[in-house]
């Protein structure tokens, strides 16, 4: 019997009256983008998490890139992101002309390392051909970076906050969504908030960029929607994903604590054989995955293939080292935390529906993989 890495067909099957439902509802309105349902999906998300605005989007890429666009952000900017994320983070700054700046991360959280940024920041400045403009820290595998140790290092350089993996997470009483003035989410089918197609979405502190976000993500369109009054891009959500969102959303936080209790019983089976995920005091993971550090980390992985458990390398080449992303960086052994996780990371099958006899088969797997019982 083999094991899903994540098992989207669970959630569905819970789901399914009521996705259907929803769906053919938009068939039968026949409003496929930016119909009814995206705008009640961008007030139930802004409802949920607690902050001003929504702006819905068509992928966690266009969340990113177009908060960048009506930043006016470009040739000649610094855009400070994490070399061990996903592509896209460097990508929209790249997209929009300006320049990535590589941080290193944190081995425990995963998260952009403080003290590296502030000396980033710092050799910017001395070296004075670019213009430090923005912070782009990731809430990698679902836990919040340490926005309030981050922000009175970056200074009077903004924050915008990478959530692609952390819909649903919180710190304390506040929501993923309102930890930094502007938060880039994604929809990505396996992302903890995952629609049937791609999705993203951008969460405001307040309404000031709300009108420029709107008109960015059609076109530039300007009041006269012929009249388009700055660049923009085709970034719309579409309705089908929205109406698939809105019922995920009401189980959203149910789901985030049967997330919770799986991590638990990995921590609880695995802490004292491998290195389990960094906790954060008051904070919580949405736990996009559950990322174990293990030295012997591709045999592990090979013993596990052939026991039938599935796991994944998030991510096996930091930025600063792929081939496109090379020359902003400063090269091998320029970012050693990075460089060290990409070698030692392996994450384990992570949803809301795995029961406890295959996760008792998963932890005693990895239990026999590193030779411990
Ligand atoms: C998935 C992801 C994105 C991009 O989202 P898409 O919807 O795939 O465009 C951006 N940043 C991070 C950290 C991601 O994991």
């Amino acid at each position: 019997m083999s094991i899903p890495f994540i098992d989207l067909q669970a959630q569905y099957a819970r789901l399914k009256d009521r996705i259907d439902a929803r769906i053919h509802a938009v068939l039968d309105h026949g409003r496929f983008i930016l119909g009814p349902e995206v705008t009640e999906l961008e007030e139930a998300l802004a409802t949920h998490v607690g902050c001003a605005k929504v702006v819905s989007c068509a992928s966690g890429t266009d969340a990113l890139v177009m908060p960048l666009m009506a930043m006016e952000i470009g040739p000649g900017d610094a855009v400070f992101v994490p070399s061990f994320t996903f592509v896209a983070t460097a990508e929209a700054v790249v997209l929009v002309g300006a320049e990535p700046v590589f941080v290193d991360v944190d081995p425990h959280t995963f998260c952009m390392d403080s003290g590296d940024l502030q000396a980033k920041i710092q050799a910017v400045r001395d070296e004075g051909r670019l213009t430090p403009k923005l912070v782009i820290p990731v809430d990698l595998f679902g836990l919040a970076a340490p926005y309030a140790m981050l922000e009175p290092i970056a200074g009077n350089v903004p924050i915008l906050a990478d959530a692609a993996q952390s819909m649903g997470g919180a710190v304390g009483k506040r929501k993923v969504g309102t930890l930094a003035p502007i938060t880039a989410t994604s929809f990505f089918p396996a992302k903890p908030l995952g629609a049937y197609g791609d999705g993203g979405a951008i969460f405001l502190m307040d309404e000031s960029m709300h009108e420029r976000l709107t008109s960015i993500r059609v076109h530039g369109m300007g009041r006269d929607k012929y009249d388009n009054v700055r660049i923009g891009i085709n970034g719309r959500l579409d309705s089908l994903q929205a109406a698939v969102l809105l019922e995920k959303l009401a189980v959203l936080d149910e789901e985030m604590e049967l997330r919770e209790a799986v991590a638990r019983r990995y921590d609880a089976g695995l802490q004292d054989v491998a290195a389990v995920p960094g906790r954060v005091k008051d904070s919580q993971s949405a736990w996009a995955q559950y990322t174990l550090r293990l030295s012997a980390r591709d045999q592990v992985a090979a013993t596990l293939r052939e026991a039938g458990v599935p796991t994944a390398i998030y991510y096996p080449i930091p930025l600063h080292l792929q081939t496109a992303y090379r020359k902003y960086g400063g090269g091998e052994g320029s970012l050693p935390v990075s460089e060290r996780l990409a070698g030692e990371v392996l994450s384990l099958p992570m949803h809301p529906y795995l029961d406890v006899p295959t996760q008792d088969r998963i932890i005693a797997t990895v239990r026999e993989a590193l030779g411990a019982r």
